[in-house]
């Protein structure tokens, strides 16, 4: 366990000098102290919210299928629990280091608080490629990692749920590890499960349909007609399909979206159920396309909203400058870099930011858990409804600190959160 993290630097020396090569961490960091300073939170809350309360480090030895050991490195990082249970992902990747998952459990942290949900953030993974294990050593993998997680997960305590390299089957058999290990079925020691465990209803499509929520709300604060925008998305995964299709639907034009080969374009519109998602048919999106463009090309493209919903990191100092979008909603977590952050708000180019436009998964995430506690299911149109609910909430309130202290969307929603945060410490205090 540790809690070393970057020094805190000001407003501006960190927006002048930062460049793109900034840890995640390091920004997070920033992004605290900087709205800390803007509500004059007590500079005592905002050093414990600096640090992780825990990081887990462990070995997760497994027997590969040729008989040979090989044994991979895991973290489980929980960094504040003062409005209830630690919740976040399980990835797995090869490249995750310690700092990613403190950086990624703070963002939780916020993401639960800005939609006011009564959970803090964590968030962990495994060094391991799942493209190179098979099903059986994928399944030896997270059994092992969930045994020696074990003390520290619960349903009161921790809550994993999927990530990238993760997914449903990933959280079932982490279920039944934990409920073996404590002798008792706990269906909430995880979300994101199968539906036959506890999984939830609406639960997969539930990050794309709050960025199009919030992708709609946005169109209407600015007096656009959604009939008349014209949108391009970036990824056609889980999030960038499903927000895709809503929106298209509800009547926006979605002229660009894209994978990894390329963007797929048509100026008319595109017929968004007619293109198969990630899901559906991987990197499938250009196939049969009329007009095809190179990846990086959807970011010049002349259209009104641009939803990055593929990876992070993606919009940076060097492409910002080629953006002609009028507004941005981050469907992915971190696509804008802080310094392609600041140069948006110089241009005027108003950026929904992540925490507050894909927290449709946790917030459902959330409902599962609510569902395994009380051993009773939601149907879907109680889930969606409740979600639809809880997003135009979230919007409400950001944007009422928005309007009040002409900020920018992404400090309006750190605002909401770290109030939410900050009078939860007031109340509680520092105890032993
Ligand atoms: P996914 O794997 O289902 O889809 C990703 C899509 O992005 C694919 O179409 C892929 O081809 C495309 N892509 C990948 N790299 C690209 C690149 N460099 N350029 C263009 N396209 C690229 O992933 P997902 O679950 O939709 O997640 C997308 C983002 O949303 C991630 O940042 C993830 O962390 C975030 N997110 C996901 C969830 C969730 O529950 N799925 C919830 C909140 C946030």
């Amino acid at each position: 366990m540790s809690s070393d993290t970057p020094p805190q630097t000001d407003r501006t020396e960190s927006r002048d000098q930062s460049d793109d090569s900034e840890s995640a961490l390091q920004t997070v960091v920033d992004q605290l102290s900087e709205v800390a300073e803007q509500i004059d939170l007590d500079p005592n809350v905002v050093e414990r919210l600096s640090h992780p309360n825990s990081v887990y480090e462990v070995t997760v030895p497994i027997e590969r299928d040729d008989g040979s050991i090989e044994v991979f490195t895991g973290y489980r990082a929980q960094h504040d629990s003062v409005r209830g249970p630690y919740k976040g992902g399980v990835r797995y990747n090869p490249s995750i280091t310690r700092d990613e998952c403190v950086a990624l459990s703070m963002a939780m942290t916020w993401k639960c608080a800005v939609m006011d949900i009564p959970f803090g953030g964590a968030k962990g993974g495994v060094q391991a490629n799942p493209k190179e294990l098979s099903e059986r050593e994928h399944e030896r993998l997270t059994r092992r990692f969930t045994h020696e997680i074990g003390d520290i997960i619960g349903p009161m305590t921790d809550i994993p749920a999927p990530d990238m390299g993760t997914d449903a089957q990933t959280m079932a058999w982490i279920m039944d590890a934990y409920s073996t290990n404590v002798g008792e079925t706990k269906p909430g020691v995880v979300t994101g499960k199968p539906m036959s465990i506890g999984g939830s209803e609406g639960r997969e499509g539930a990050p794309g349909r709050s960025v199009a929520l919030i992708a709609r709300k946005a169109a209407e604060y600015y007096d656009w007609s959604l009939d008349d925008t014209t949108i391009a998305v970036q990824g056609f995964g889980s999030v960038g399909a499903k927000a895709a299709r809503l929106l298209d639907d509800w009547g926006a034009d979605i002229v660009a979206v894209s994978d990894v080969k390329g963007v797929r374009y048509e100026p008319d519109g595109i017929d968004t159920m007619a293109v198969p998602s990630f899901e559906e048919e991987p990197e499938a999106v250009t196939d049969d396309a009329d007009e095809v463009l190179a990846p990086e090309q959807l970011f010049e493209l002349d259209v009104d909203m641009l939803v990055p919903a593929a990876i992070g990191n993606v919009i940076t100092k060097q492409n910002v400058h080629d953006i002609t979008a009028d507004l941005i909603v981050e469907g992915a977590n971190g696509p804008t870099t802080h310094a392609a952050d600041a140069i948006l708000e110089e241009r005027d180019i108003p950026v929904l930011p992540d925490i507050l436009a894909n927290a449709g998964g946790v917030t459902v995430s959330y409902f599962e858990w609510l569902q395994d506690i009380n051993r009773r299911a939601w149907s879907s149109e109680r889930v969606n409804n409740e979600l639809d609910q809880e997003m135009h909430a979230a919007w409400d309130d950001v944007r009422t600190e928005f309007e009040q202290r002409s900020v920018s969307w992404r400090d309006a929603a750190y605002i909401v959160a770290l109030s939410r945060i900050g009078a939860a410490y007031d109340a509680r205090g520092l105890w032993p």
